[in-house]
C-alpha cells in the first residue's frame, strides 16, 4: 500500500513533469473505484492545464486551470491498496501493470499520458474545485502533516492524553497525524524505542518527544528514496520504491535485530501486523 513518501515522492516528480502540460483529452474506462468516477470527468478535465500538484496525507491533488475559472478544477487522487499514477509514453515498459485495470486516462500535449491503474479499485478519483479540496469529507478531518511544525510533542502529548489505545495505532490515526501507515509506525516506533502495544496516555514525555524527532527524519529519508518497495507500486517512471532495504522492524519477524542482534517479534496491534524488538523497545 503507497504511503505518504511515496505519494510525496510521486507529487515531487509530477511536479517537476507535468505542470504546465495541458489535458488534451481524457478517458475513464471503467468508473467503478471505491466512489464511482463522475460520468463527467472528462469534459471537466480536458483543455485544461495542469497548473500544480500538491498532497494531503496520502491524497495527491493535480491542480487545473482552465484560464478563465476563479476557482479552478481539482483532481483528487487516493491510491487505496493497489493504486499507482505511471506516466507513459511510446517507450514505457508496462510490465507487471494489467492494462485490464487502467481505469482513468489523460492525454497531454506532449504525446505521453498519466494513466491511473488499480486492480483491486479501492482507490478514488473525484472532482471538486480547487477552494473545496481541504472541506471534502475524504480530507476535512485529517491531522496535521507530520512533515509541518504543527506535528510536535506538545501536539502528540495532548492528544495522547487519556487515549487508552496502543501507541501504534494513536499515530496510525489519520485524524490525529496524517500520511502514517503501518509501515512507518512500526519503523518510527522502533528507532523511538517505544512498544508499539503500550497504551498512549502511558507513553511519557520524553517517548514522545523521542517519536516525534524520529518520525520526520525517516520520512524525509524514505521520500528521497522514492518511498517503500511494493508489488502493486511503481513510481511515475515505473521504478519500484527502494527504501525496502531500509526497513529495521517491518516484516522482518524472526530475523536478527539490527540494533541488537534479538529476534523480531510480530504481533497484531488494530487488526494489523505490527513488528517490534522486545529487547530494544520499552
Ligand atoms: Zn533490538
Amino acid at each position: 500500500m503507497p504511503e505518504l513518501p511515496e505519494i510525496e515522492s510521486l507529487r515531487r516528480i509530477l511536479a517537476r513533469s507535468v505542470v504546465g502540460r495541458t489535458i488534451v483529452s481524457a478517458r475513464v474506462t471503467d468508473r467503478r473505484l471505491r466512489q464511482p468516477v463522475t460520468t463527467r470527468f472528462a469534459s471537466r478535465v480536458s483543455s485544461h492545464s495542469i497548473a500544480g500538484v500538491s498532497r494531503r496525507a496520502k491524497y495527491l491533488i493535480i491542480e487545473l486551470d482552465d484560464g478563465k475559472s476563479e476557482d479552478p478544477t481539482a483532481i483528487i487522487m487516493h491510491f487505496g491498496m493497489s493504486g499507482s499514477l505511471t506516466r507513459r509514453d511510446g517507450k514505457f515498459d508496462g510490465s507487471g501493470l494489467d492494462e485490464n485495470h487502467d481505469h482513468v486516462e489523460l492525454d497531454l500535449d506532449d504525446d505521453t499520458k498519466l494513466v491511473y491503474n488499480d486492480p483491486r479499485r479501492f482507490g478514488l478519483v473525484l472532482l471538486t474545485h480547487l477552494s473545496e479540496v481541504d472541506s471534502t469529507p475524504e480530507l476535512k478531518d485529517l491531522g496535521p502533516e507530520p512533515l509541518s511544525e504543527d506535528f510536535n510533542a506538545d501536539y502528540l502529548a495532548k492528544v495522547a492524553r487519556g487515549r487508552k489505545t496502543a501507541i501504534k495505532n494513536l499515530i496510525m490515526d489519520q485524524g490525529v497525524v496524517a500520511g502514517i501507515g503501518n509501515i512507518y509506525a512500526s519503523e518510527v516506533l522502533f528507532r523511538a524505542g517505544v512498544q508499539p502495544n503500550r497504551r498512549a496516555s502511558l507513553v511519557s514525555r520524553e517517548e514522545i518527544e523521542r517519536i516525534v524527532a524520529e518520525t520526520k527524519p525517516l520520512l524525509l529519508e524514505s521520500i528521497k528514496r522514492h518511498g517503500t518497495t511494493f508489488r502493486n507500486y511503481r513510481d511515475i517512471s515505473g521504478r519500484p520504491g527502494r527504501y525496502g532495504k531500509l526497513l529495521m522492524v517491518y516484516g522482518r519477524e524472526g530475523e536478527k535485530c539490527l540494533k541488537c542482534g534479538n529476534k523480531i517479534r510480530a504481533i497484531t496491534v488494530g487488526q494489523r501486523s505490527t513488528f517490534y524488538c522486545a529487547h530494544c523497545q520499552k
